[in-house]
């Protein structure tokens, strides 16, 4: 199900999004991964496959993101809207939220999946499936009171998603958004319960089995459905 498919994801070179650009070859997909500074993206370089590509992108940067989408030679089957940032995990009183910084998470996180999806449309497959990574953080039922801004911006992910689902339904386009799992990442943390490979693997797994009844939908990493 996944030879010879395309899947384009945003902030691929580290983290989870590396970790799903080496399933995906692994599984004999094409690869499209952006990144933003090649000082960052060593780990990226490295890979020698005629399946990969790298694009440098930032999500926030439109120019960019036409640039690439000129630059695309064959349709995206899977987009992968994984790009991301956290402000820390303290609550709307510590200094990492301040007005500057809440801006760039939701700049980021929210705005930058908007436009990553504006920006590739015409270059979506007929039947393509977008995919947010999201985060059960952004769940509205929670008891929380820290990590303020990047819930809020995660939140919106969920809305947005909702949005897209709706405008691109008619055009036979699949839209969810997925959380994947707390992840040993630089922005997951060392304690978190899951490896980016294990992670990636099961994502993979996932996005393989969506179809239109799917769209408008939250999932678990592992394919469950997430109330949000
Ligand atoms: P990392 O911090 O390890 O990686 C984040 C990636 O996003 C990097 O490639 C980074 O690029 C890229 N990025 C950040 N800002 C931009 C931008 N403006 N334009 C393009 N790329 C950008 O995070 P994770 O791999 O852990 O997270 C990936 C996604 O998963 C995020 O959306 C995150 O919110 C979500 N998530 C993660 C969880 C976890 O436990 N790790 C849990 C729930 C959700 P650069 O190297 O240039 O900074």
């Amino acid at each position: 199900m996944f030879y010879n498919k395309s899947i384009f994801i945003t902030g691929a070179n580290r983290g989870i999004g590396f970790e799903l650009v080496k399933e995906s070859l692994n599984k004999s997909a094409i690869v499209f991964g952006t990144f933003r500074n090649k000082s960052k993206s060593k780990e990226l370089y490295q890979i020698k496959s005629h399946n990969f590509n790298s694009f440098q992108m930032n999500v926030i940067d439109e120019p960019s993101i036409k640039e690439v989408s000129n630059k695309l030679t064959k349709p995206i089957d899977f987009l992968v809207c994984n790009a991301g940032i956290n402000n820390g995990f303290g609550n709307f009183f510590d200094k990492d939220h301040s007005h500057e910084k809440m801006l760039e998470v939701l700049n980021v996180n929210v705005l930058g999946c908007i436009l990553t999806i504006r920006n590739l449309i015409k270059n979506l497959n007929g039947n393509a499936k977008v995919i947010l990574i999201s985060s059960t953080l952004g769940i509205q039922q929670h008891t929380g009171a820290t990590a303020t801004i990047y819930r809020a911006s995660k939140a919106a992910v969920n809305n947005v998603m909702v949005s897209v689902s709706e405008e691109l339904k008619s055009r036979n386009i699949t839209v969810v958004s997925f959380h994947p799992g707390w992840v040993r990442t630089d922005m997951g943390g060392v304690n978190a319960t899951l490896s980016a490979e294990e992670s990636a693997k099961e994502l993979i797994k996932s996005f393989k089995n969506l179809s239109l009844k799917d769209t408008g939908k939250f999932f678990n990493y592992d394919g469950t459905l997430i109330n949000f």
